[in-house]
């Protein structure tokens, strides 16, 4: 008997509008800024096609945008899709001390709650870096899930506080904490296969023909499909880059090959981590060890 397949969809939207030229990119003129403008655009086509097809996605949105497009974050909001947080003004963690990190969180935090009334559960770094202070901050701010990390492709982990490693001593895994881990990858992000950036410190050539990232995307879900049967996809894309028409398309035929195959469906990321912990307490990844940091454990 052929086993029942449950494979889930996690479509992501960064929507960084302006913050990722401001915030990453230190934007001296409108008309860098002005790519970042095309994201609201995006965000109106990505919210009609999501309708179409009765998905729901997960919208990671820096304050900065919120206070800048509000009716566009509310419209994300009404049509129950969920928002997540992303900074204020797509910051890299890393660069920050952590009483600049926790106040960029306090400010995505208000902008969002102002706006769209809502409190975001999940978090995805910019940049998709995680600072020693960004996992203890927050489970402090109540964060159910973080989407930054790359520790596995279908099926998330615990975060852990306090790994320790050198090149010279035996790993040391951290402790693992009750805040889930919806792991991404450079490959499933439409950004570096389309995004054409030139700047003294990035150069990303992008600018792909769409069935690059399309063959990529069908096969990573063919495989979880036919050889794993059970998981997460979590793809991606800002509505700034993938709101284009010909990647707008290629998203539409990536979402037409996945939906032909039975037990498929679209979640947010809150509603797959919800699900998914269950029947789980915070652990270490199958097989982790044995050099393990003590004074956790006992
Ligand atoms: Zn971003």
């Amino acid at each position: 008997m052929a086993v029942e397949k449950d494979v889930r969809i996690a479509l992501t939207f960064d929507f960084d509008a302006y913050s990722t030229w401001i915030g990453t990119f230190g934007a001296t003129s409108p008309s860098m800024l002005s790519r970042g403008e095309f994201g609201p655009v995006g965000v109106r086509r990505l919210l009609e096609l999501l309708k179409r097809h009765d998905a729901k996605g997960t919208f990671f949105t820096p304050g900065h945008t919120a206070l800048g497009w509000p009716d566009h974050v509310r419209a994300i909001v009404d049509e129950g899709h969920e928002v997540g947080h992303h900074g204020w003004v797509h910051e890299n963690p890393i660069t920050l001390s952590p009483e600049e990190e926790r106040n960029v969180l306090e400010r995505g935090l208000e902008a969002l709650e102002r706006i769209a009334k809502v409190r975001p559960v999940g978090y995805r770094s910019p940049a998709w870096d995680n600072s020693p202070s960004t996992i203890p901050l927050l489970l402090e701010y109540g964060f159910e899930y973080e989407s930054s990390m790359m520790g596995a492709d279908f099926n998330p982990y615990w975060c852990r506080i306090g790994d320790e490693w050198s090149t010279t001593e035996e790993y040391k895994f951290g402790k693992p904490v009750d805040l889930v881990e919806v792991p991404v990858a450079w490959h499933l992000d439409d950004w570096p296969y389309f995004e054409y950036v030139i700047t003294p410190k990035v150069t990303t050539t992008g600018l792909r023909n769409p069935n690059d990232p399309l063959t990529v995307w069908k096969d990573e879900f063919d495989y979880l499909y036919h050889r794993v049967g059970k998981g997460l996809l979590t793809i991606t894309m800002h509505p700034q880059v993938i709101g284009r028409g010909y990647r707008m398309l290629m998203l539409e035929r990536f979402i037409e090959h996945v939906i032909q195959h039975e037990g498929v469906t679209f979640t947010t990321c809150a509603e797959y981590v919800r699900d998914w912990k269950k029947d789980k307490s915070p652990s270490l990844p199958e097989g982790a060890g044995p050099a393990r940091s003590k004074a956790w454990e006992a």
